[in-house]
């Protein structure tokens, strides 16, 4: 258990250290968002570029604390380049991680069973399971994919 904690800190580390995908691109063509916790005082500003059914490009901007800026370099990293179906299904599975802590505190009203979570298909994202363990953290770990959702959701709204 010992090793995996210290595989997962050291992933995390790494990519709050080195954050990929830093930067902004020229807006338009890209769309921007942005995302605020104000729980920790976090920021994330996306710039994505959706071409031909794909988030073809994506850059990360802003500040905070080491979970919410290494889970935007972690996504940025995941989703970079994948079909927008691909995206949302990461989205989802991302969002069904972090929320099985509050599912099982029946914190949301809802009974539903938390969908299974195929930690393979998560990679790297897989690091960030952990912190579940510290409710508080959550929204710093769901910031940059709440603002990834809600970017796409406006660009294809747009797009319409
Ligand atoms: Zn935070």
């Amino acid at each position: 258990m010992g090793d995996f904690d210290d595989l997962y800190r050291e992933i995390i580390l790494d990519h709050y250290r080195s954050p990929r995908n830093r930067g902004e691109l020229e807006s338009p063509p890209a769309h921007r968002v942005e995302g605020f916790n104000p729980l920790c005082g976090d920021e994330v500003v996306l710039s994505l570029l959706v071409e031909d059914g794909k988030l073809s490009d994506l850059k990360i901007g802003g500040s905070g604390c080491s979970i919410s800026q290494s889970s935007a370099s972690l996504m940025s990293s995941a989703v970079k380049g994948k079909s927008l179906e691909e995206v949302h299904q990461l989205i989802h599975t991302f969002k069904t991680m972090m929320s099985i802590h509050e599912a099982h505190l029946g914190k949301d009203g809802e009974n539903e069973e938390p969908d299974v979570i195929d930690l393979d298909k998560l990679g790297e994202l897989a690091a960030l399971q952990g912190v579940v363990k510290f409710p508080v953290r959550i929204k710093c770990a769901t910031l940059s994919w709440v603002a990834l959702a809600q970017g796409l959701d406006e660009v294809a709204a747009e797009a319409s």
